[in-house]
Parts: C-alpha cells; structure tokens; sequence
C-alpha cells in the first residue's frame, strides 16, 4: 500500500528512526510524533491513513490515547495499530479492547509489521463493491464506508466494519472463527482466533444502541452467524 500516510507516535528517538526508515522504505509516507500530544495535534492537522502508536509515552499511554481517539467520532474510523515491549496476554486483550485494530510486540520484524499494516488497510479501505446492503433497516452503504441504523450514523473501526460488511454480504450462514479470520483477515498475517471474539463484541456493542446486536449470533460449537431471524 505505497503512498499511504503512516503516523508514527514513539518517544524512544532510535526506535522512531528505524521504524520511519523501514516504512520509508517499503514506500509509505511517514511523519513522526514523540508524544501523545504531538501526535494529536498532527493528527488534526493532516490526517494520517494509520497511526502506529507506542504504548510507553511520556506524557499518556499509548492504550489511553488509543481509546481517546475511538471515542472521539471525528477520529474513531482511524486505524491504529499499537506497539508494545509487552507481550503479555492480558495487555494484548486490553489493547485491542482499547479499540487498537492489531498489536505488534516489540522487538518486530520490519516484514510482520508491513505486512500487519498492509492488512489494517485493507480491512479499512475499499473492497471494490459499491452496493448498499440492508437488513432490517441496518444499511451499509459500501461506496462511502458508512452504516446506518435508520437515518443514525453508526461509528465502527475499520475492522468491525469489514466485519459487518462480511456478514450482511454472507447472511444467514455460519462461520467459523478460522473462516471469519480468513475471509476478513486474509491469510497474511497470524491472527488468533481469540481476537476474533474481541471484534465480535466491539461490533455488537456498536450496533447495541440501535438495537441490531443480536443480529450477530453466536452458534454455540459452531462460530457466528448473521441473522435477522432472531431469537
Ligand atoms: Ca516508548
């Protein structure tokens, strides 16, 4: 995806060189921020098409500006992916609860990281179609990314919107974790199936205020389906 703007949010000046070199290198744009406030303030500025945001920063953490730019609508739809010396699974689940859309633990392969933002943009750009699909009244409107619950704006982050676009694009049919992760994902990068689970939940908890969550069921043993047949 060459061409595309990369914010890099890292404190560590070395590690901010690097990193900018190997995406310069594999042909992204890349600005830098050494802080979360630095980083805001480009953000608003020009806005960047994915946003890599270490997690130890001087003056918050990079979950707690994670989670300020999800809440935020005007900068929900960002992708972000965070990076962290931490590797525990607990941090892990935290981040992508925090509404990161992957997670890179450092030290990192130049190599899994292109490939990891390669993937984030893919789930948050175009998949080609442009139709609108809609299913009691829940329309997705493929041309400009956007969803709607009768005439409400529905905010979601680039993956659960790729996953949504899935299932209203395949309803009434179940899938696996594996095929989920496969046909949103694709194969490129290592996924586990948990992370799937996390994403279900933030796009249920998305739709719960327009009352469309139980539309995304879990088939026990089975994986989830979408259904507007329900309970
Ligand atoms: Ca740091």
């Amino acid at each position: 995806m060459a061409g595309k703007q990369i914010l890099l949010i890292e404190d560590e000046k070395s590690i901010r060189d690097m990193t900018a070199f190997a995406l310069r290198r594999a042909g992204f744009e890349v600005s830098e921020a050494e802080d979360c406030r630095s980083g805001r303030a480009q953000i608003s500025d020009r806005r960047p098409d994915l946003v890599l945001i270490d997690w130890m920063l001087p003056d918050a953490s990079g979950l707690e500006l994670t989670r300020q730019l999800k809440r935020d609508p005007a900068t929900a739809e960002l992708p972000i992916i965070l990076v962290t010396a931490r590797a525990e699974e607990s941090d892990k689940v935290s981040g992508l609860d925090g509404g990161a859309d992957d997670y890179v633990t450092k030290p990192f392969r130049t190599r899994e990281l292109v490939a990891r933002i390669n993937a984030v943009l893919r789930r948050s750009g175009s998949t080609g179609g442009d139709d609108t699909v809609e299913h009691d009244g829940l329309r997705l409107e493929q041309a400009s990314h956007r969803v709607m619950a009768g005439d409400r704006p529905v905010t979601l982050g680039p993956t659960e919107y790729r996953m949504l676009e899935f299932f209203m694009t395949h309803p009434e049919r179940v899938y696996s974790r594996e095929q989920l992760l496969d046909r949103i994902w694709g194969g490129s990068v290592y996924v586990e199936e948990r992370t799937i689970d996390v994403h279900i939940r933030r796009l249920r908890k998305a739709l719960e205020e327009f009352g469309y969550d139980d539309l995304i069921q879990t088939v026990r043993g089975a994986g989830y389906r979408f259904s507007t047949r329900r309970g």
